[in-house]
């Protein structure tokens, strides 16, 4: 994808689960008076699956529904599901929309009944979408890297909305971010965080290489504990690279190395360009490289080492 190619509609399949139905794609909707709409009161999930040669494979499945759950619990909702349940129903989800690779969309949020800001007498109700997804930031951004600006928006400060919930509302400051990039040309938008140091992109996490040592910005950065983040970390301290999860200064994704995103979507995307100034040669470099290659085989179950990763069919 071009960094000016719009995003491909979703595509239908037959079933989304809603509160323990498998319920028609066309069926699945809600009213506009339901509370989510109007205050952002969900929590979602991003997840993988992938076709592997062993047969459909959900990358970390259990990590994402843990996460989904302890979201839930930040914001109060009680959850009728475990997060090992929710991996079962999304395994027989993918399995009746007869799916090899897609992506995975749960939602816990507060549904229909009144409209105060108090949610306590609206239900938490829960769905699960899953369809075909191609690469976030393009398809050839997986080599070719892509060029982002850092954002005028800062990420929210940790005294306002809990960044470790993976919540709707958190998504208007994405939104912020990624069109302001988008419209001036850039595939993706860093921000900063309330002390003035890097805490991540607009749906991603950010690792820059450095004299051989791996950097990403701790959890006080204010960053979503990203699962691919903690994947590559990981892999990273496998293949024997000194990982350090730090305070990290803007300037130094300027002078460093290499750069690179993390996450569901965008799996490992190197940065090449950041508000025009070309990092290490311009290219992908061969850390970041050494990595994807890691990652790739191990979400297409060809790393036994990282196989326990994978929830198959
Ligand atoms: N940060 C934000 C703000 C995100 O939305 C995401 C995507 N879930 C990530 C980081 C990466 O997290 P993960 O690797 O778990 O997808």
């Amino acid at each position: 994808m071009s960094e000016s190619t719009k995003p491909s509609a979703i595509p239908p399949t037959k079933f989304i689960w809603m509160n323990g139905q498998f319920v028609p794609w066309e069926e699945a909707k809600i009213h506009v008076l339901t509370h989510v709409i109007h205050y952002g009161t969900g929590v979602f999930e991003g997840i993988r699956a992938y076709k592997t040669k062993k047969g459909t494979a959900i990358f970390r499945a259990l990590e994402h529904y843990k996460r989904l759950v302890r979201s839930a619990k930040i914001y109060r909702m009680e959850v009728p599901y475990s997060a090992q349940d929710l991996v079962e129903v999304t395994r027989e989800l993918i399995r009746r929309n007869e799916l090899e690779a897609c992506y995975i969309r749960p939602v816990i949020y507060r549904g229909f009944h009144s409209l105060g800001v108090n949610a306590a007498p609206c239900p938490v109700d829960v769905f699960i979408a899953t369809w075909e997804w191609g690469r976030y930031l393009g398809p050839e951004a997986l080599e070719k890297g892509v060029r982002v600006k850092i954002s005028s928006w800062f990420r929210m400060a940790p005294n306002t909305f809990p960044f470790m919930a993976k919540c709707n509302a958190n998504y208007a400051n994405s939104y912020l971010i990624k069109m302001e990039a988008v419209r001036e040309g850039y595939s993706e938008g860093i921000t900063l965080n309330h002390l003035g140091y890097l805490s991540e992109g607009s749906g991603e996490n950010i690792f820059l290489v450095m004299d051989g040592v791996i950097y990403t910005p701790n959890l006080a950065s204010v960053i979503l504990p990203g699962i691919t983040r903690a994947s590559v970390i990981q892999i990273a301290k496998d293949l024997g690279y000194e990982v350090r999860e730090e305070f990290i200064p803007r300037e130094m994704l300027y002078i460093a190395d290499e750069v690179f995103f993390t996450g569901t979507a965008a799996e490992i995307t190197p940065i090449t360009e950041v508000d025009g100034i070309k990092i290490g040669d311009g290219v992908r470099g061969p850390v970041t490289k050494r990595i994807q290659e890691v990652f790739f085989a191990a979400v297409n179950a060809e790393e036994p080492r990282y196989e326990h990763w994978l929830t198959f069919m």
